[in-house]
């Protein structure tokens, strides 16, 4: 875990770094950006946006992508992977959004984890984006960077995000969230990390143990 000292250092640096973070999903409404995310699992966020703009213009609306036959679904999400269950899902999930709660998204945790497709990250992350809502969704680039800066030794993503709340008493974490993946994806990367041009080495577990490695 990181001191509070420590905690305002990294979000100086990553704000340094991205001074206007935002969520790099196109959408246009709530329940887009729902479906989009769920369509993000195991892919790219810019593979995404490639087939969204065909996806919500035939479908832009939960009624609408409910009554879709799933054989034009995955043939318009084909490129992006796992395109059977993803569609399986999506057309599952806007379905259960009318049957639960009349097409709206609840800006609610636990009830959004009732859709099919729906896991705790994909929650926070259309929550805290949508409604503000101070979560955090523990994606791949926030569970290494959280690692690497000490922030957690949490083995899953809920211990890690448990491990950032009880930390980030006080910030804005639906804006600390962009941060930290925006940093993980394009910065403290899995493969090759920019350490040599990184200001946070000094507080930096995993800078300070590839040193000890080297025998630095
Ligand atoms: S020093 Fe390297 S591993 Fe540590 S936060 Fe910076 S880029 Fe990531």
């Amino acid at each position: 875990m990181q001191t509070k000292e420590n905690i305002d250092k990294i979000f100086d640096y990553l704000n340094e770094l991205y001074p206007n973070p935002k969520c790099e999903l196109q959408y246009k409404t709530p329940f887009q950006l729902l479906i989009a995310v769920i369509l993000s699992a195991q892919c790219t966020d810019k593979r995404v946006n490639e087939i969204t703009p065909l996806l919500f213009e035939k479908y832009p609306t939960a009624i609408k992508l409910a009554n879709a036959s799933i054989e034009d679904v995955e043939n318009i999400i084909r490129p992006l992977g796992f395109f059977r269950n993803k569609a399986k899902s999506i057309v599952s999930c806007s379905k259960q959004l009318i049957e639960k709660f009349d097409g709206e998204v609840p800006n609610d945790v636990d009830k959004l984890q009732e859709l099919s497709g729906v896991g705790r990250k994909t929650a926070n992350v259309v929550t805290a984006e949508v409604y503000g809502a101070n979560n955090i969704g523990v994606d791949t680039h926030i569970f290494r960077v959280s690692h690497r800066l000490d922030l957690s030794d949490g083995a899953t993503p809920l211990q890690v995000e448990m491990d950032l709340k009880e930390q980030f008493i006080g910030r804005k974490m639906n804006v600390d969230h962009y941060l930290l993946v925006l940093f993980g994806r394009y910065h403290c990367k899995a493969i090759k990390p920019n350490c040599e041009n990184c200001k946070l080495q000094s507080i930096c577990k995993y800078y300070k143990e590839k040193l000890v490695e080297k025998g630095k």
